[in-house]
Formats: structure tokens, sequence, C-alpha cells
């Protein structure tokens, strides 16, 4: 049985390739998915029948442009705009920009794909997207991203709509971003709508959106421990990134009681045994987000250690939240967290993962929470704002913090129902994976073949 899987896995994977080269991370988000999903197709063939993995494959439509502006010294510098509206079956197309200098179109297709399983699984309307450009933010001036912002904006504006598709944030597009992005699409369409999620709370933002993409990785962190009747507190936390989920995430474990020792950036990671708290992370905060320097100047400052060019996933722990980038925990580092003792991932940032490192986590049968369920936070959080623009009324702290919390919990229990494996170790992937398909497959089948 195993075998004819491995078949027709491998027979999909092939026709996934030849039609999409040069593609790596969208070919590997597939196949994770495909892996999960050919059993449960199998069992149900109204979606063989139906073509519904062959059809969610293919973009509905792919954007691509050019983005020309002015630098400061007057010299006109050109970059690649793209948006990727991959799924619209359940509502509009919903997910973020992100500005850095890796981002291609088998990226963008990557982080398409996967936000469509996500998006399904927070239980509210949004069809999946992705889309950004590969500028590059850092050293640059303030008024050089707003040029670049004015610019990509003045062609996505013709593509994108409340109810059509509504971009939000992702690595290199925060807050300053979204406001140049909103003041731009504004100004051209004369209209003030949420056709952006992430915007500051005076002009239509929500409250926790900040906050949610990291809080509701430990929200979901929680509710895998209940599994095992254990909590956060007094736990060791690695934490990867410095940005914004990374900076939530150890947020909220200082708060539940926990004790993240680790933060990084591209250049390398810090390690303060003593544990960072919330004076050290204001400071973070405004290294980050204000200064935009370098992490390594934490450990100058408050005398901890710094590891140059090197990832965290050697420190011992008993929780790993990786959250920066895509494939940043690869086999030897699989091996070693568990080696360690680590028993839980909690994937703030998309893909972190090789798939040689989830098969050792899988293997070890540790708990593992992939993104696409445990970073589901920052896009439910931005499904609110629609909400709360849509009625025209912003909601407290409190309240948008439950519902998140909510749905975290709800997220937890789709993964727990479809992924509980015979001998009761729950298989988060396919969990998430089979919870988020059935929704947009069942209403891909309701809307015909369109
Ligand atoms: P930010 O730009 O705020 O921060 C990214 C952090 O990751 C920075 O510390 C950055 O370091 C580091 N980083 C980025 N690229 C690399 C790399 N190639 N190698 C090593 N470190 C790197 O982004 P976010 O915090 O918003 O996003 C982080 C992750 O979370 C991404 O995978 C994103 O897709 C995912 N995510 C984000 C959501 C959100 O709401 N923002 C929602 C769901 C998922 P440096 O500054 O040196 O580049």
């Amino acid at each position: 049985m195993a075998e004819i899987f491995d078949l027709k896995v491998n027979e999909f994977m092939a026709k996934v390739i030849a039609k999409n080269p040069g593609e790596s991370e969208f070919h590997q988000a597939v196949q994770e998915v495909v892996e999960s999903l050919f059993p449960f197709i199998e069992e149900n063939p109204k979606y063989q029948h139906a073509k519904i993995l062959e059809r969610m494959v293919e973009p509905e439509r792919v954007l691509m442009f050019r983005v020309p502006w002015l630098d400061d010294s007057g010299q006109i510098q050109i970059n690649r705009g793209f948006r990727i509206q991959m799924n619209s079956a359940i509502g509009p197309y919903k997910g973020g920009l992100r500005f850095h200098p890796t981002v291609n179109l088998g990226i963008l297709k990557f982080l398409a794909f996967e936000q469509v399983f996500k998006n399904s699984l927070t239980t509210l309307p949004m069809g999946g997207g992705k889309g950004g450009s590969d500028f590059d933010p850092k050293g640059k001036s303030d008024n050089e991203v707003m040029r670049f912002c004015q610019s990509f904006m003045t062609e996505l504006q013709r593509f994108i709509g409340p109810d059509t598709d509504v971009p939000a944030g992702d690595i290199g597009v925060g807050g300053r971003e979204i406001g140049y992005l909103y003041g731009q699409y504004k100004r051209i369409r004369n209209e003030f709508t949420g056709v952006l999620t992430g915007k500051a709370i005076e002009w239509g933002g929500s409250l926790i959106r900040p906050e949610a993409t990291g809080y509701g990785a430990v929200y979901f962190a929680e509710e895998m421990l209940k599994t095992r009747k254990m909590d956060l507190k007094g736990k060791i936390a690695v934490v990867s990134g410095s940005g914004n989920v990374s900076q939530f995430a150890t947020q909220k474990l200082i708060q539940m009681g926990a004790k993240v020792v680790t933060l990084s950036d591209s250049s390398g990671f810090i390690y303060d045994a003593e544990g960072i708290d919330d004076e050290k992370l204001a400071y973070i905060l405004h290294l980050k987000n204000v200064r935009r320097g370098r992490i390594k100047e934490y450990a100058d400052k408050y005398n901890a250690k710094y590891f140059d060019g090197q990832t965290p996933w050697g420190i011992k722990c008993d929780l790993a939240f990786p959250c920066a980038t895509q494939n940043e925990i690869n086999e030897d580092d699989a091996r070693e967290l568990v080696k360690n003792g680590c028993y839980l991932i909690s994937e703030g940032a998309n893909m972190p993962s090789t798939p040689e490192a989830v098969e050792v986590f899988l293997e070890s049968k540790i708990l593992y929470g992939p993104g696409k369920a445990a970073n589901a936070g920052g896009v439910s959080t931005s499904g609110l704002e629609m909400t709360q623009n849509s009625m025209r009324l912003p909601w407290t702290r409190e309240e948008v913090d439950a519902r998140l919390h909510q749905i975290m919990v709800n997220i937890h229990e789709t993964c727990v129902k479809y992924g509980t494996e015979k001998d009761g170790y729950i298989n988060y992937v396919k969990g998430a994976n089979i919870g988020g398909f059935i929704k947009v497959a069942d209403a891909m089948i309701a809307q015909g073949v369109v």
C-alpha cells in the first residue's frame, strides 16, 4: 500500500516539477501536502474525480510587474513585483507581501500555496495569495522605501480591493511599508477601504495585529503541551529571528513563564542564559524597529554570547520557535534539537524546517506544529481586522486577543481530529493539511469547474 502511494506521489510531483521548473520551494511545499493528502483522497474519491489537487497547484492568476523608482542620488532603480492569486474558493485572496532580495516566483508560489490551507484552517472566509518584490529595504532611507512602495502600489492597485485581494505584511514589510502602500492606494483609487491589513490603529488597523503571529504560535504551543499534561512555565525556549514574529512570540513566552534564551538575525544569534526579560525585549524592539540595527548589539549591551554566522539550534532547550525564514532548520539541526531534549517545535515562520528535519521530528514523536497551523494567528487577526473594517467598528484589545486565542484552540482541535494516528500520536502535519483541504475542496466542487 505504502509503495502505491509513493508511486502516485512521485507521478504527481513529476508533473508539478516539469510544469514549474526551478521552483524548488514550491515543489517542497506541494510534496509535503500531497504526501499527507493522497491516502485521504484515495478514501474520498470525489476529490480525485474533481481533480482538486491538480487545480490547487495551479494559481488562479500570477501577476508580475516592473517597479521602477528613484533612489536618493537620483538614479533609477528597477525591481520586480509579484502577486500570486492562488485560490479564491472560500473568500478574497489574502496573504502577505514580502520584500527581500531572495524573493522569486517559486518562493511566493510556495507561500501562496501554504496560505490557502492556513486560511481555511482559521475558519474565517479568506482565500489564499502572496506577493512581494526582490527589493531590499535594508540600508534604504525612509524616502527610498516610500518611493519604492508608491511605485509598487501604482501597479498592484489594479488587481486588489477589499472584496478581491487583501495583502498584508511579511518579511521586510512592517507598519512603515503598509503605511506607504496604503497611502498610495487611497490616493489613486480615492477610497478609504480595508484593502490592506496590518494598518496602524489610527487609520483602520486592529489592536493585537502586530502581536498576533507570535502570540498565536505560543497559544498553539500551549495547546500542544496540554495534550501531554504540560504547560509553558519554567520551560527553556529557543527563538530564531528578531523581527515581528520573534518579538511577540518572545513577549508571550515571557508572559506565560517560559525563559527565552536566544534570538537571531541573518548575521548570527545571541545566547542569554539569564533569559530575555521585558526590559531587554524593549531594547530589542527599539533596536530592530526604530534603529534597524543588528542583533549583535544586544550581546554587547547585556554581556550575552554572540555566535556570528550561526543558527541557535545547538542550544539546549525544551521548546523551539523558528520565527525567521524558510528552511532554517536542516536535518542535522533537527537531530541536535532532539538529542538535546527539545520536545516541542512551534513554527512561527513559514516552512522553516526542511523535509528531512520534519521527518526527524515526526519519527521522534515530539510535538511538532507546522507553520500553516502554528503561525495562522497572524492571518486570523488580519481576518478580524477585515471584519472590523467592514463594520467600521474597532474591537478592544481583550476582545481581539480572546478571538485570536479561540481560533488557535480551534485550529489545534482540527489538527487533533484529522491528525491523530493509531498509536495516539498527533501528526499535526497531516491534521493541518487534511483539515485545511476539506473546506476549500468542497467549495471548489460546489462552484463547478472554475
Ligand atoms: P521580519 O522581516 O519582521 O523579520 C524577519 C527576521 O528573520 C529578521 O530577524 C531577519 O533577519 C530574519 N531573516 C530573514 N531572512 C533570513 C534569512 N534568509 N536567514 C536568516 N535570517 C533571516 O519578518 P516576520 O517576522 O514578519 O516574518 C518571519 C517569518 O514568519 C517568515 O517566514 C514569515 O513568512 C512568517 N510569517 C509572518 C507573519 C506575520 O504576520 N508577519 C504571519 C505568518 C508567518 P535580518 O533582519 O538580518 O534579515
